[in-house]
């Protein structure tokens, strides 16, 4: 019987262990648990005889893969997967997975709580701004990008967006505007909202330039990764322009310095996107299912190091 690891450093809650072990018992395969563990030794010591992981933002790196002889594929509960060493995964020719979509909708939904909290002014007291009628700008139009969109429609926003790699008719064919560069969208747009993944084009790529364009008011919301802010950069652009807000879901290295900017920054204490119930259970369970089917049909539909 294959062994399955849930390697979670931040465990699952409870119901999603459940869920995982539910799905794996029908396909007949072995949950073993890792959860809370402190020292990396304890992960090596884990993998030595599994052939599946679900991780977390657990890191999995060469060391991992040399320890895990008998690993076949590691599926990141979770959209992300900038966690994993993808290069040493193919070298030691295990298949990983991440599970799109599972986790979107509570991205997107904290994407507007704290938008809310930014423009009424983190609930000081005095008078803030409406978000009805206001250029939302959406930096990536995947999976959270698409649900922030149509979040946005019922604040009745006009929502513009900008993808790479998204053809401008898909963007369109939703209700929303595309514009043809992420220079265009910061111009237009009094909000924008990062949804890019972490990558060697994007890292630091949030930078004084571009956040410059925006106009006077201007709100960035970050529910993306921190690695895509130049954080120096952003930190000099807000102490000169004090009309920019930034909220963001990914503490900054430089947390204290952005709160010297007195009442324009909001950071969560930890990143918590996807730290809902539900998004837990979902990405959980559809780790599991995507095991079953990839040792059952050799099924790789969300493999990421194709
Ligand atoms: P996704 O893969 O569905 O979408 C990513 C989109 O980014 C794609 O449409 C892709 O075409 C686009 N893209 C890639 N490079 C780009 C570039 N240089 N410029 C413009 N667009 C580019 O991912 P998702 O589920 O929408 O998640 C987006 C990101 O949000 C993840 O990569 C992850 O880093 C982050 N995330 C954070 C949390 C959290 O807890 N805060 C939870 C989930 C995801």
């Amino acid at each position: 019987m294959a062994k399955i690891l849930i390697a979670t450093e931040k465990p699952f809650a409870k119901v999603a262990v459940d869920g995982i072990k539910e799905v794996a018992e029908t396909a007949g395969l072995e949950v073993v648990l890792l959860e809370k563990y402190t020292e990396k030794a304890q992960l090596l010591a884990a993998v030595a005889d599994v052939e599946a992981m679900i991780i977390r933002s657990d890191k999995i790196d060469n060391e991992v893969f040399d320890a895990a002889k008998n690993l076949k594929i590691v599926v990141r509960a979770g959209a992300g997967y900038d966690n994993v060493d993808l290069e040493a995964a193919t070298a030691h020719g295990v298949v990983v997975m991440n599970t799109p979509g599972q986790n979107s909708n509570a991205v997107a939904e904290l994407v507007f709580g704290m938008l809310v909290f930014a423009v009424r002014n983190f609930y000081n007291g005095k008078a803030g701004t409406e978000l009805k009628g206001k250029k939302l700008g959406i930096l990536a139009y995947g999976n959270v990008g698409r649900r922030v969109a149509h979040i946005a429609k019922g604040f009745d926003m006009d929502v513009y967006a900008y993808d790479a790699y998204c053809p401008a008719a898909a963007i369109e064919s939703d209700g929303v505007k595309a514009v043809s560069s992420q220079d265009e969208l910061f111009e237009q747009c009094e909000v924008v909202s990062l949804h890019i993944p972490a990558t060697a084009e994007t890292r630091q790529s949030i930078n004084y330039a571009l956040v410059g364009k925006m106009p006077k008011g201007g709100v960035l919301v970050n529910t993306a990764r921190k690695e895509v802010i130049n954080e120096p950069e952003l930190l000099k652009l807000m102490q000169e322009r004090t009309d920019l807000k930034y909220v963001t879901d990914i503490m900054p290295e430089t947390d204290a310095d952005f709160r010297m900017l007195g009442g324009r920054y909001f950071s969560t204490p930890k990143k918590m996107g996807a730290q809902t119930a539900e998004a837990n259970i979902n990405a959980g369970v559809a780790a599991a299912h995507q095991i079953a089917a990839f040792f059952k049909d050799g099924c790789t539909k969300y493999q990421v190091n194709k």
